[in-house]
């Protein structure tokens, strides 16, 4: 089976990957486009916290988390264990005690289901404190243990890597969409034609124009998403839990160099505007030192600018596309790819081959009624 995956960010690495150790015969193509979102991203895996109600989606993302833990170690079995990965925990914040049980009432619905998102514990200001050093003296949190983080260029580099490793060919270029009589031929890069059996696109925002030699619109955009990196000088930062502010969108994780990360910016309508902008850059900072003052002195690092590849709901855009045979959809993955990402891509390598599959793709058609 020739499968040729567009795309190298999380979703198409981690397709690449899946295929590889399935046995395809794979080929994984990057134009390399400024903005990929995978090379932006926070990072945080913690899918039991957010406030979505859609059981498909939730069911997908918790999936997907429960799943990493394997997937890491696999990677670590081939000599990958450089990705960014720790179960460092993180803390939904509370502006009261009422608010604090309303959050720990949540997620203990949510455990029995998805035992993974671990202890769940009430600290008060000072217990939090202790965890996330900088955080604002009077912040309560529930403190959930199983959350995570993982760093989005390392984990897909070194997928790609594996994959390589397993006989996949991965080439630099701008893949076009070539289809025929309703079914793929393959794609070409720099006018060659490479031919396949399947062609997963999960070219992120720029999946409409990837597929618009097959006829159709899926509606994905891309959504800006400006995040900034503070360096801590030699603060451990290491086992720093992420944080999540309890009202706006925005949060803050750490990694082991002594570096915070705060995110982040979702300018939806914003284009394939590749800029930092004073407004972005204002609003991020500004949220993060409201909520932990004490990076105030840290060191500026850089921003980092991605395009959230955004679907018409909050589904991701997982399967075949009808109506063209052997042409497969991964993306939509919004503000959760690098936690579901992963996942996507193996469902995706798994619906490409043929093979069976652990969810019902269903609510994810590409092209499901809106
Ligand atoms: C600021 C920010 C913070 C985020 N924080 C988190 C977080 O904390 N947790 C979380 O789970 N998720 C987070 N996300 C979301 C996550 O980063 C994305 O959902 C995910 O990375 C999307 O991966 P992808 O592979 O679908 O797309 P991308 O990473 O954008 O990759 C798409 C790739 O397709 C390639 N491509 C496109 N068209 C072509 C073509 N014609 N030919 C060849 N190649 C092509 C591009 O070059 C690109 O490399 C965040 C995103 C941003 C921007």
């Amino acid at each position: 089976m020739r499968l040729i995956v567009v795309g190298a960010g999380i979703v198409g690495s981690a397709c690449a990957y899946a295929a590889s150790v399935l046995g395809a015969d794979v080929t994984l193509i990057d134009a390399n486009r400024t903005g990929r979102a995978t090379s932006a991203g926070a990072g945080i895996i913690s899918p039991w916290s957010a406030r979505i109600d859609d059981a498909a989606y939730t069911n997908l993302a918790c999936s997907a988390a429960r799943a990493y833990p394997a997937l890491v170690a696999g990677l670590a079995g081939e000599g990958e264990t450089a990705l960014g990965y720790r179960q460092a925990g993180a803390l939904m914040l509370a502006d009261s005690t009422q608010q604090q049980e309303e959050i720990n009432q949540r997620l203990l619905a949510r455990q029995a289901e998805w035992p993974e998102m671990g202890d769940i514990s009430l600290l008060d200001p000072g217990q939090a404190r202790e965890l996330f050093p900088p955080l604002r003296p009077d912040a309560r949190a529930v403190h959930i243990g199983g959350a995570a983080r993982v760093d989005g260029r390392l984990i897909s580099a070194a997928l790609r890597r594996v994959a390589g490793r397993n006989g996949a060919t991965v080439i630099p270029g701008d893949a076009q969409l070539r289809c025929a009589h309703g079914a793929v031929e393959g794609v070409t890069v720099a006018g060659e034609l490479l031919e396949a059996d399947a062609v997963v696109a999960a070219t992120g925002a720029w999946t409409d124009a990837f597929i618009e030699p097959a006829g159709l619109t899926l509606g994905v955009t891309a959504q800006r998403g400006q995040i900034v990196h503070i360096g801590l000088g030699l603060t451990d930062t290491s086992r720093w839990p992420a944080i999540l502010p309890s009202d706006t969108g925005h949060y803050m994780l750490a990694f082991d160099d002594s570096r915070v990360v705060a995110g982040a910016t979702r300018e939806t309508g914003a284009g394939f505007d590749y800029r930092v902008t004073p407004s972005g850059l204002a609003e991020v900072l500004n949220q993060a030192l409201a909520v932990a003052p004490g990076l105030a002195d840290g060191t500026y690092l850089e921003t980092r600018i991605g395009f959230r590849p955004m679907g018409p709901d909050i589904r991701p855009l997982l399967g075949a596309v009808p109506g063209t045979d052997g042409l497969f959809v991964a993306t939509g993955l919004g503000a959760s790819g690098l936690t579901m990402g992963p996942y996507a891509g193996q469902l995706a390598a798994r619906a490409a081959l043929g093979l069976s599959l652990p969810v019902d793709l269903g609510p994810f058609s590409p092209v499901r009624e809106q």
